[in-house]
Formats: structure tokens, C-alpha cells, sequence
């Protein structure tokens, strides 16, 4: 496992919600970030069909291009009575001609899965993999997870995506409804930045 000992880190992502919540897990140890979309950097075409793959097109692309290490974050929610969809997809579901409608995604998945008569817990899960990548190549990968269940209606102004649909394990509040810093100690997220610390950062 290589240790990360730059001084400085990009964000390799341009999803606004991911680098408030990436800039803050990291801040505990003293790393100048800067992300993708400060440096102008384009953002690449993810056409894999997993998170892992994903994630490494993203970090080596914003390596590559920057000369930096980069850390990049392929996230979506599987929702057990879709048989895991939208999953890699869940960005996706949410675009239209003038940009990206949560609210519009999360109607759909609801929609679904009443049509499915899916019975209720409507379980599902987030997934979250951030992969560090090296200017020379070199990648190391950590995945996280967080498991809930889907709540209509959608619940709660804070976090992004499908946040205000999901209710994590054992929470009174959906990730919409939470405090941003009880997100950041029990997210999909926080669990794969461990496991990053653990790896890399100790
Ligand atoms: P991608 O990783 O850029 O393909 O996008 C993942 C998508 O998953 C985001 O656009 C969000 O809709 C969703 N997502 C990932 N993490 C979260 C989260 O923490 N809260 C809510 N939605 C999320």
C-alpha cells in the first residue's frame, strides 16, 4: 500500500456535494486540496459499468492531467427491490436537457417500485468507492457502504442527490433531515475514507 506524503491533494471531482463533504473528511489532516473544477480540468467520459472502474477512470484522468495525485469518488444508491438499480447509473437517472433533477430521480425510484408493489422496507444502500490515484499510475482503491431504507415522502433540505429518500440504519433522520456532520461520521463515504486513512494517510 503507498502512503500518501504530498503536500497537496486534487479533488478529482465536479459534483459540489461530494467536494464539501470530501474537503471536510479531509481536513483533519493538513492536505492543501484543490479539485478538478478549480484547475479547469475536463471531466472524463465514465462508461464502466462498476463503481471501481469508475473511480479509476476519474483519479487517473485528474492525476494524469494535473501531475498531482488525485482522489476521485464513484458513489450512487442500489435499491434492493430494483435489483440494484439505479447503482452505477444514479447520476443518470437524474439528467435531463437543463441539467441534473433529483427530485425528478427520486420520484421515478419511488414510482417503480410502487408499480412493483415492492413491499415495504424498500431496503437499499449507499455505496461509495474513492480511489487515490499517481501521476506515474499507481492507484489504491477503498469502498464504503451505508444500509437503509428509501422513505416517501422525500424528507429534509440538507446534503444532495438522493439524500432526503434515504433513511440510514438504526437514524430517526433521513440523510436530507441530518446534521452534515452526523452525515460525515456515518456515510458511505466516511466508511471508505476509513478504510483511505487507514491505507494511506496513518
Ligand atoms: P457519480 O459518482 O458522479 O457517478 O454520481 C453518483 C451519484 O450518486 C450522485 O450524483 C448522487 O446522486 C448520488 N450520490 C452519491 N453519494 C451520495 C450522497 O452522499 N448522498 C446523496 N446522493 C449521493
Amino acid at each position: 500500500m503507498r502512503r500518501f506524503t504530498e503536500e497537496k491533494l486534487v479533488i478529482a471531482t465536479h459534483n459540489a456535494g461530494k467536494l464539501v463533504e470530501i474537503a471536510e473528511l479531509l481536513k483533519p489532516f493538513g492536505t492543501t486540496v484543490t479539485s478538478a473544477g478549480e484547475l479547469g480540468l475536463q471531466e472524463p467520459v465514465e462508461d464502466q459499468d462498476t463503481f471501481i472502474a469508475n473511480a479509476r477512470i476519474k483519479a487517473h484522468f485528474a492525476a494524469k492531467a494535473s501531475g498531482m495525485p488525485a482522489l476521485s469518488d464513484d458513489s450512487g444508491i442500489t435499491v434492493d427491490g430494483l435489483n440494484g438499480a439505479p447503482g452505477v447509473y444514479t447520476a443518470d437517472w437524474a439528467e435531463t436537457p437543463t441539467g441534473r433533477d433529483f427530485p425528478m430521480a427520486m420520484t421515478k425510484v419511488w414510482t417503480l417500485l410502487e408499480e412493483k408493489q415492492s413491499p415495504e422496507p424498500r431496503t437499499a444502500a449507499f455505496n461509495c468507492t474513492l480511489c487515490l490515484a499517481w501521476p506515474d499510475g499507481h492507484d489504491e482503491v477503498f469502498e464504503g457502504r451505508v444500509d437503509g431504507r428509501l422513505v416517501w415522502p422525500m424528507r429534509g433540505e440538507n446534503g444532495f442527490g438522493f439524500d432526503p429518500m434515504f433513511l440510514p440504519n438504526g437514524e430517526a433522520l433521513t440523510f436530507g433531515e441530518m446534521d452534515p456532520a452526523r452525515k460525515k461520521d456515518i456515510s458511505h463515504r466516511a466508511d471508505a475514507f476509513v478504510k483511505l486513512v487507514a491505507g494511506c494517510f496513518a
